[in-house]
């Protein structure tokens, strides 16, 4: 479990404090009683925020990977394009075909990384905002 003591926010004047995991502490700057259960609350938000920064970090390598992933398949796509542009036997399918891979690989190499970074962008932001704290 949990180490015992640990710095709580005194809930009066806002201050770190030591909690020394009796029932109630003593705030040494105001002087403030504090029950445990006005403390319990911020071991669970300081958990929770902890858990928050750790899921946001994997995200964000998620988002990197998924950006990196999703311009391979999209140079597939521009390739499979140029292949039909230059194949023999150039049919209306054949057009059709070409004009999907393009636009689609296209799409997916200039478009979609860029929503995938933005994406990326807010949650690290979120995070640095959890990891400076309140
Ligand atoms: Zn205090």
């Amino acid at each position: 479990m949990e180490p015992k003591s640990k710095l709580v926010k005194c809930p009066r004047c806002g201050k770190m404090i030591l909690d020394t995991g009796g029932e109630t502490l003593t705030c040494k700057y105001c002087g403030a009683l504090i029950r445990r259960e006005e403390i319990e609350g911020q071991r669970d938000e300081d958990l929770e925020r902890k858990i928050q920064i750790v899921k946001l970090k994997w995200e964000i390598d998620m988002l990197e990977k998924k950006a990196k992933v999703t311009q391979v398949v999209a140079l597939v796509f521009i390739i499979l394009g140029i292949i039909m542009l230059f194949s023999p036997a150039f049919k209306i399918l054949q057009i059709i075909a070409t004009v999907i891979f393009f636009g689609f690989g296209l799409f997916m190499y200039f478009v979609l990384p860029q929503k995938i970074d933005k994406l990326r962008e807010e949650k690290k932001s979120l995070r640095t905002d959890l990891i400076s704290g309140r």
